[in-house]
């Protein structure tokens, strides 16, 4: 038998309920997390949103029917408690609730499929079926509250800016660097794919007059290879900005990137102590290192790598080693970066494209982007690409283009960043990877 809320509703946090309160009449629900009974004293601890706390119920101050209700609670009930705060040295946060009365709103099936007091451990795949579990516990949720923070103080640092927030479409005709990373679906009766990038409609927003725009939003790459680092759905953070140059582009990252830093620090104070992560805002600028220093760091360290390479992992690995905070790599050779990337101005075999790393992860890749429309046909042709699919983007650059740079930054890998979180899985409610469709 379980109660209904009726006109009970909560009047504090579990992290709101401090010995200042001593004596106050409160309200708290939540799930019963552990139960502990002492024959003549019960301890529950309830668990909510923020954290837990110790209900206290000795048989001789309580009545006998709610001794009696108490007595049945069990793990991962649904609770709602009324009940005197009471200072007490001994318990966790040095208050505990007498209660005097309760409500079970809802019970939960036993035994659990995963432990959710985090003292059992479990695989991350077994994590992932139950993760609705998994997500009670603190050390997971904390996490999620971080990222929230990230994403708010990210908004709210280009809205500051006088940047736009915008939405484009994610299903989308073809392509947008080409290559093979794209889910393909059926649109009626022809194909399409999920959108890799918002890259293409950023750019027609430059030629639209907006300036400053940003997205951010889910982007779908078919990556067929399982690592720590890849989803094939993930949130990006794009940002474009008419007018400007790589230069500007890596600044207002760096900025960004700070910020965030200074928000979480300030406003997740508990997630980061539950996740033992110590932040420090990095100093501006960041460290620039060009292409041509990498690969020198990079073969310095015995793993091979040639001028037109890509990072490999190891490569990526061995330049973590001795770069050690957030730092950008400059000056890509044009040949392996995208169609709508810069040539350099001095010599075109360099581009404006940068990456920023942490260590040795990637989070964000940006330039200087082409605005002259010859130029980006020519440059469409030479990777092999068909012209005609890029039409409606290609025409959005014959009518006056300004000149314009920006940068898409990995909304999960830098909840890593900021996190610690070694797997990228750990900073997805429910991620999609190359094994996984649900939950
Ligand atoms: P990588 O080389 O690490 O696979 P990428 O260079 O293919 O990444 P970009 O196309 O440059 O990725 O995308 C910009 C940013 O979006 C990346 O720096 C990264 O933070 C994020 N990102 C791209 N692909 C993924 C993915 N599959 N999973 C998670 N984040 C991704
Ligand atoms: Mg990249």
């Amino acid at each position: 038998m379980t109660d209904s809320l009726e006109n009970w509703r909560r009047t504090h946090y579990t992290k709101n309920v401090k010995p200042e309160i001593n004596g106050e009449e409160i309200v708290l629900m939540g799930w019963v997390h552990e139960i502990r009974d002492l024959g003549g004293i019960i301890f529950v601890l309830l668990r909510d949103r923020d954290g837990l706390i110790q209900i206290t119920a000795p048989s001789k101050k309580v009545s006998p029917e709610l001794f009696e209700e108490i007595k049945k609670l069990k793990k991962e009930g649904v609770l709602a408690v009324r009940g005197l705060v009471q200072e007490s040295g001994k318990a966790p946060n040095g208050v505990e609730i007498i209660p005097e009365e309760i409500k079970l709103l809802n019970e939960s099936k036993l035994p659990l499929p995963l432990d959710t007091t985090g003292n059992t451990h479990a695989e991350i795949d077994t994590r992932l079926d139950s993760r609705f579990l998994d997500l009670r516990k603190h050390n997971v949720s904390a996490i999620f509250k971080i990222k929230s923070r990230m994403f708010h103080s990210i908004r709210n640092f280009l809205e500051s800016r006088g940047y736009l927030e915008i939405n484009t479409p994610k299903l989308v005709a073809s392509a947008t660097e080409g290559g093979t990373e794209l889910f393909p679906i059926t649109y009626f009766e022809r194909e399409a794919f999920l959108g890799q990038s918002p890259q293409l409609y950023k750019q027609m927003m430059m030629g639209s007059g907006f300036d400053k725009v940003f997205e951010i939003a889910p982007i779908f790459r078919a990556e067929e290879h399982d690592t720590l680092r890849h989803l094939n759905e993930a949130i990006s953070i794009d940002v474009e900005t008419a007018f400007t140059d790589n230069e500007d582009a890596m600044n207002i990252l760096e900025e960004l990137v700070c910020k965030a830093i200074t928000d979480v620090k300030e406003h997740c104070e508990d997630a980061l102590k539950t996740l033992e992560v110590e932040l420090e805002v990095p100093e501006t600028p960041f460290k620039r290192v060009t292409y041509d220093e990498v690969i020198d760091i990079v073969n310095s360290k015995g793993v091979a790598m040639r001028h037109g390479e890509d990072l490999s992992r190891a490569a990526e690995k061995a330049l973590g080693e001795v770069m050690d905070d957030y730092y950008f790599i400059t000056e890509w050779p044009t040949s392996i970066k995208p169609f709508y990337v810069m040539p350099g101005f001095e010599d075109p075999e360099k581009s404006c494209a940068f990456d920023l790393m942490y260590k040795d992860l990637e989070i964000s890749s940006g330039a200087m982007r082409v605005h002259q429309h010859d130029l980006l046909l020519e440059k469409i042709k030479k990777q092999g690409l068909n012209p005609d699919s890029f039409s409606r983007y290609l025409a959005a650059f014959e009518y006056g283009m300004p000149p314009h740079a920006g940068w898409g930054l990995g909304a999960e890998r830098f909840t890593m960043c900021l996190t610690g979180a070694k797997n990228i899985r750990e900073t997805v409610l429910f991620p999609r990877d190359r094994r996984r469709l649900t939950p």
